[in-house]
């Protein structure tokens, strides 16, 4: 079920049709605009892709001619749409390019094998003619690793995997399934849903992303709690590279030395292009409840996970915005709405009870077996009292839920008003959670103030919690401010760097799952180490001796 990619905007987020619900709300533009200290927002519309100027494809008429022989004509694709659809990924830096027509990166050709021996045939005309090749899944990658560039080489292809998208075997009994790579989010769920099992990976790009990509880049869907990351639920995978097929895993469990799948997971495209994967599945789960509590501080929010983990409590998802994310969605939910006395009360009730502007709200989802959903929540509303939070009901859980993917279509129509908004993760022991949360939080507000195009104006930065472990939990900062439209780039990179450095200082990951990309890579080195880094450079050696795959991703050069 391969979508039709007009359907989906080429320089922005999702499906062309769905409604702004934003444009017209005055009051919300008004809100933004003072607390970003703008006098007004701006009029920053993207440029339509007729007004852009396209380069010429750099293919050699005979190197094409290979691929068309390869493929077939239709999956040699190399119209303006298409090609600008596949160069880059949805970063913020990315949109910032596709809108204002840097399209710089285009591919030369987007190519569409629809079997493992065409992807394996491709790689090879690819080596042969020296043309550097991007995997591409769902395209929404947020750290740069799409960036369609031929490096040292005179032209680049894009292997999109979205004709690979089939079944290939659900095996109920070993509880595991076998799909083609490109099977995107939906299509993946709907196939297991209907035998009554759920593989559980919901990133918020979910509808839009493929189980290829969720492996590349070692993905956390909102679930992980419950059902894992990329790397706990990849039984094994079918890898094509310049070298030869890659086939890892495939067991329950194994004593064979280092896990190949390791080498998968994580690869960004730059070591084989994944072509099936074989996956952990669970029961799709009989009862499923969420709700919301609200804690007085974001420390005592930060307690509650870090009990429930240390206590095994069952969870699916424990999520915990900081006061200003807390305060976003309640100003945002409220704009607009008439006051009635039951809000006034509500009001009064949190005054009383110390609740103020340092409050920060937790969505709790808690899912499985109706006897142990009831028990993993009677143990977490045990420990929330403890901790002095409120019990806020199920209606915040639902809101949640109903909204989980929409979130990222607020980020066109705040572009299109002279108004940046981007995000950046981390993950972090709990003994340093603290520090790095408010030196990072500091770190992106200081860059926003230093890259602000007058004087006064300032940014927003929030922080949630969505992931957790008992031995620490990630960090993800949401920034919003207001553009330096005569330095766009140069200023996300000054905040990008001023987030990093903190967050690497403090010892945290430069990432917990949104990957390296070419955004991250100035910090891998101090991660990995060189002696890490010279191994993962042996392995690519070993895999892609010409260095076709992916060429300035993932592992400095
Ligand atoms: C709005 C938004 C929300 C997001 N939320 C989450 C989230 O909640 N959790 C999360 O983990 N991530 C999240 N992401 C990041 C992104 O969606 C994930 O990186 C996603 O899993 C990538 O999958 P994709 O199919 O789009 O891969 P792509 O973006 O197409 O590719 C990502 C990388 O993997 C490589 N790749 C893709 N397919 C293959 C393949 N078959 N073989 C080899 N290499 C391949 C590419 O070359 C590239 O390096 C979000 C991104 C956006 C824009």
């Amino acid at each position: 079920m391969t979508i039709d990619h007009r359907a989906i905007r080429w320089n922005g987020w999702g499906w062309t049709a769905h409604k702004d619900q934003l444009a017209e709300n005055d009051l919300f533009w008004s809100w933004l605009a003072t607390e970003l200290g703008m006098p007004a927002l701006l009029a920053t519309p993207a440029r339509p892709l007729e007004s852009i100027t396209i380069p010429t494809s750099r293919l050699p008429a005979e190197h094409r001619a290979r691929f068309v022989a390869l493929l077939g004509a239709e999956r040699v694709r190399d119209d303006a749409y298409e090609r600008a659809y596949h160069a880059l990924g949805r970063s913020y830096h990315d949109l910032i390019r596709l809108r204002t027509g840097d399209l710089s990166t285009v591919p030369d050709a987007v190519l569409l094998p629809r079997t493992s021996d065409e992807v394996q045939a491709t790689l090879a005309v690819c080596g042969e003619c020296g043309i550097a090749a991007v995997p591409y899944g769902g395209g929404t990658s947020v750290v740069g690793a799409l960036t369609a560039d031929p490096g040292r080489f005179k032209s680049v292809v894009t292997i999109s995997l979205s004709e690979m998208d089939r079944v290939i075997d659900i095996d109920a009994q070993s509880m595991t399934a076998t799909f083609e790579a490109g099977i995107l989010g939906p299509a993946l769920e709907k196939a297991l849903q209907a035998k009554g099992l759920t593989l559980g990976h919901h990133p918020q790009s979910f509808e839009f992303s493929t189980l290829g990509g969720w492996i590349a880049h070692r993905g956390a869907g909102q679930g992980s709690n419950r059902y894992g990351r990329a790397e706990d639920w990849l039984v094994g995978a079918k890898v094509i590279t310049p070298r030869g097929v890659l086939q890892t895993g495939g067991f329950p469990a194994s004593a064979t030395g280092p896990r190949l799948n390791d080498l998968v997971l994580g690869s960004e495209g730059v070591l084989g292009i994944i072509t099936e994967a074989t996956v952990r599945l669970h029961a799709l789960p009989a009862a499923s409840d969420y709700r919301g509590y609200l804690f007085k501080d974001f420390a005592s929010g930060v307690a509650a996970i870090r009990s429930a983990m240390i206590n095994g409590i069952d969870v699916t998802m424990l999520r915990l915005s900081d006061s200003i994310e807390t305060k976003f969605y309640r100003t945002f939910g409220a704009l607009g709405k008439k006051r009635t006395v039951r809000d006034r009360i509500s009001q009064l009730y949190l005054d009383s009870r110390g609740f103020d502007e340092k409050s920060c709200a937790l969505i709790a989802g808690f899912e499985g077996e109706s006897s142990a959903v009831k028990e993993a929540r009677h143990r977490f509303d045990v420990l929330t009292k403890k901790l002095g939070a409120l019990a806020l009901g199920e209606s915040q859980g639902k809101r949640w839920k109903e909204g989980r993917f929409h979130g990222p279509y607020l980020r066109d129509p705040m572009m299109d008003r002279g108004v940046g908004v981007d995000t950046l993760e981390t993950a972090i022991s709990w003994s340093k959670l603290d520090t790095l949360y408010i030196t990072v939080r500091d770190a992106i507000e200081a860059a926003i103030r230093e890259t602000a195009p007058r004087a006064g104006a300032r940014g927003l930065v929030s922080c949630h919690i969505s992931h957790s472990y008992t031995d620490g939990a990630s960090l993800y900062f949401t920034y919003i401010f207001p553009r330096a439209l005569d330095g766009e780039l140069a200023q996300w990179r000054t905040i990008k760097r001023a987030a990093s450095d903190a967050i690497v200082k403090n010892g945290g990951t430069i990432s917990h799952h949104h990957g390296i990309g070419e955004d991250h890579l100035p910090w891998m080195a101090v991660e990995k180490g060189s002696l890490g880094i010279d191994i993962l450079r042996a392995v690519k050696m070993a895999l892609d001796p010409k260095g076709i795959l992916n060429p300035g991703k993932l592992i400095p050069l």
